[in-house]
């Protein structure tokens, strides 16, 4: 069947690269309605194929690791949860096949998730659609087994377990109507290298033949013409040829064309992503997230917890500086119980260090775990979405106050610097009132979406969200001319330094410190050789 309409489609890359091959749809795998039997009989048969979902995914679990196991556990938790299908088993109860009782149940939770302000809970949707499919699948005695090598599967949106069941030793790809550059499958296609375009949208309903998809500039081409499939197959070689030329960069210290030297140390979210990266590929960690620590709906990480995590990260880092960032939830990361509830502008709201002050005892038993986990590193500590010096005084007297229990108690510890965040305009505007910061790194996500007053997370005004802008780069370099006169370390944490085009600004104003994401290491030393 040919394309309903056009064959080349945009959408948005969320893993690089590009493949060619036969289009293999993945939807229209809902199982055929059940006959129901007896609520007895019912409740049986959705509990085997509870069960049977679970030692799937169990069995899955033994053959990854790092994200992708952890992505597996959030599913085994929440199939291992009574209270998952107890809405299921009432329907049962009441006269319902399991099937409809079981779809019923998981769509009224998958609405909640969808119905999120924030991106990465309506992405964790996907995970419950993932349990839901599965278990309908058992139920109807599908085969689970995933699509065959070297195919571009193509739907509404990918289920993770269905990524890993795929086989993907000859290639392949992913193009889907909706899905998020944000969600889980999207990071397991970046981890495996396997190109994937979201957002598609319907056009591609009707689409099979062969799929050119190309992750870098988002499109999609259906049955490509003799022409365009060598213009690919060039394109193909000389991404192939770049990436492998990169890689040859990756254990080498950063160094521009002049020899300067520039240090790239790396973003973390979980003690899991250390698996997949080298200490040796990079100069530290310059922004590990503490936040994701903390899961919605999950009890807070008391201090033992956070201090064996804090730890982890240093002991990996051998030596190397390890930054911690002390809690910035609210905004587009939101913790039931923790943030406030409906505020009108959560990215202007209580978020980062506003909401940490707040709420002194979370605040407090953060600092504690951090304080104790120095003794194990070379641990900073950054204060996110400063906009006041009381702010960074105000913590800076939390920190002591708990460096003096620790003391008193016996209990082992050491004092790390204290250092901001730079995202909020104004501290970017004015960094000589912080000149008690021991050091200062740009978060240019932030700033960006201040400054341009274009949401982070708005797909409609990502234009305007440009962290090029001159008005952006002009703060950036003033911070920077700041750090020098003043001898306090400046670096560069937000997204823009992962991104080759960029980096030749932020050299240029001065910078010679970025972190970035662990999977572009390679590329981002390479491109500062190039400069
Ligand atoms: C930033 O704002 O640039 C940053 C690094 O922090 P986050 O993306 O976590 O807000
Ligand atoms: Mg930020």
């Amino acid at each position: 069947m040919k394309p309903a309409m056009g064959r080349r489609h945009s959408g948005t890359g969320a893993s690089d690269g590009l493949f060619m091959g036969p289009a293999r749809s993945i939807a229209g795998r809902s199982a055929a309605p059940r006959v129901a039997a007896d609520p007895d009989s019912e409740r049986a048969a959705l509990a085997a194929a509870l069960a049977g979902a679970t030692g799937g995914i169990a069995t899955l679990m033994t053959r990854v690791e790092g994200d992708a196991a952890d992505m597996l556990g959030f599913q085994l938790a929440m199939l291992e949860d009574d209270a998952l299908a107890a809405p299921a088993f009432a329907g049962i109860a009441a006269g319902l096949p399991a099937d409809i009782a079981f779809a019923t149940a998981m769509n009224a939770e998958i609405a909640g998730y969808d119905a999120s302000d924030d991106e990465y809970f309506r992405a964790r949707s996907a995970d419950l659609a993932d349990i839901r499919d599965r278990v309908l699948r058992v139920l109807a005695g599908e085969d689970l087994a995933g699509a065959e090598a070297g195919v571009v599967l193509t739907g509404d949106d990918l289920a993770p377990s269905l990524f890993l069941e795929t086989d993907w030793s000859r290639g392949g790809a992913i193009a889907l109507r909706r899905g998020s550059s944000t969600s889980h499958v999207a990071m397991l296609a970046r981890a495996r290298g396997i190109p994937m375009v979201v957002g598609l949208g319907e056009a591609l309903s009707e689409t099979a033949g062969t799929l050119m998809v190309d992750g870098s500039t988002g499109t999609v081409t259906a049955d490509p013409d003799a022409a365009e499939q060598v213009a690919f197959a060039s394109a193909l070689a000389r991404h192939s040829a770049a990436r492998a030329a990169e890689e040859r960069f990756l254990l080498q210290p950063a160094r521009r064309r002049d020899g300067a030297p520039v240090e790239v140390l790396v973003n973390v979210a979980g003690v899991e992503e250390l698996d997949g990266i080298d200490p040796a590929s990079c100069d530290g960690i310059g922004l590990m997230r503490s936040e994701f620590l903390f899961r919605d709906g999950a009890d807070l990480p008391d201090e033992e917890m956070q201090y064996h995590a804090y730890r982890r990260f240093l002991e990996w880092a051998g030596g190397k500086p390890v930054t911690i960032r002390t809690l910035d939830i609210g905004g587009d990361k939101p913790i039931r119980g923790l943030t406030p509830e409906g505020e009108a502008n959560p990215f202007l709201g209580l978020r980062g260090v506003r909401l940490t002050l707040a709420r002194a005892e979370v605040f407090r038993t953060q600092l504690r775990a951090l304080a104790r986990s120095a003794v194990h590193g070379n641990l900073k500590v950054m204060i996110p979405m400063v906009t006041v010096p009381d702010e960074l005084a105000r913590s800076a007297a939390l920190l002591a106050a708990c460096l003096a229990q620790l003391e008193a108690a016996g209990t082992p510890h050491a004092a790390p610097p204290l250092g901001i965040m730079v995202e909020v305009p104004a501290v970017a505007v004015a960094p000589e009132l912080f000149g008690a910061a021991r050091f200062l790194s740009i978060g240019s996500n932030d700033l960006t979406q201040y400054v341009t007053a274009a949401a982070r997370d708005d797909a409609r005004v990502a234009p305007l969200n440009d962290p090029g802008h001159p008005a952006v780069l002009r703060l950036i370099a003033q911070v920077a001319d700041y750090g020098r006169q003043t001898g306090i370390p400046v670096s560069l944490c937000g997204d823009m330094a992962s991104e080759p085009r960029h980096l030749a600004a932020l050299l240029g104003a001065g910078l010679t410190s970025l972190s970035v994401a662990p999977a572009r290491l390679a590329r981002v030393k390479a491109a500062i050789a190039e400069l």
